[in-house]
């Protein structure tokens, strides 16, 4: 608390779910909140588990929301409020902190002298490769299949890009309620690219207790394996699988990948 009448905008990542996930740099800053920013079920994650400061007001939003989320998160800061915008993960990945930039480039001049500050966390992507070994220890990219915000043409030319290049791909958001054709027609793509032996992972809600990993080779991977808490991870010809007894194969990059 280094200026108690100072407001404050501390943009932070909880992790993919486990709390232990969740640095204690942001827990630190959930406790020293006064209020909270972002989805309701993020906000439940910090009451439930990762403990914000008991007494934080909650203001909790719809997930499509994001831009009015931050602009809110801004001006409670301008009034001296200490405010936490909370995304999942790490914030800059596919999340909040993005948005709150937006809004201090085309909002109040004031806003820009605010003490604003990201803090990192660990995105889905980093906790689906140290579960399954070390998918991504080479080159990768790192894609969201969300045309919310762009147009699905650019998401597939981005795509047939990294598969050509030999990159191992994360995708975020494969699917959501809106949009339960694109991972299909992604994996469609991949096939014309890729030999179907590449193997393609869906993880979904990775160190959550309801946690699911399966491991398919390309050529038999569905649309329908993923939702909205599933990463789907492509790997290259060059990622290796190691069966093991009565477990998860171990996936990894060699370091000279091709
Ligand atoms: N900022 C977040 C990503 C938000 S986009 C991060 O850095 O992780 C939401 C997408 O993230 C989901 O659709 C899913 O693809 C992925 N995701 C988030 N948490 C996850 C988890 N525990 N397991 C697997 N994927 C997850």
């Amino acid at each position: 608390m280094s200026d108690p009448v100072g407001g404050r905008v501390m943009i932070v990542g909880l992790g993919p779910g486990d709390p232990r996930l969740c640095t204690p740099q942001v827990a630190a800053a959930l406790g020293e909140a006064t209020d909270l920013v972002g989805y309701g079920p993020y906000l439940d994650r910090v009451a439930a588990g990762i403990g914000g400061a008991a007494g934080a007001v909650r203001h909790a939003s719809d997930n499509r929301e994001e831009i009015d989320r931050a602009r809110h998160a801004l001006s409670l800061a301008a009034a001296g409020r200490r405010v936490a915008v909370v995304s999942s993960g790490d914030a800059g990945v596919f999340a909040m902190a993005s948005a709150v930039f937006e809004a201090i480039e085309h909002g109040e001049p004031g806003w820009r002298a605010l003490d604003v500050v990201v803090m990192p966390g660990i995105s889905a992507m980093l906790a689906v490769a140290a579960r399954l070994g070390a998918p991504l220890g080479h080159d990768f990219c790192v894609l969201s299949l969300s045309d919310n915000l762009k147009p699905w043409p650019l998401v597939l030319k981005r795509l047939r890009a990294a598969a050509e290049a030999g990159f191992a791909i994360a995708l975020y958001n494969p699917v959501s309620r809106a949009r339960p054709w694109q991972l299909g027609e992604a994996l469609a793509l991949l096939r014309a690219i890729l030999p179907g032996t590449v193997p393609v992972v869906f993880a979904t809600a990775i160190s959550r207790p309801e946690e699911q990993v399966a491991i398919v080779p390309l050529a038999e991977a569905r649309g329908d394996q993923a939702d909205m808490r599933t990463l789907v991870l492509v790997g290259t010809e060059a990622t290796r699988l190691i069966p093991r007894p009565g477990a998860t194969p171990w996936l990894y990059a060699p370091r000279g990948s091709r």
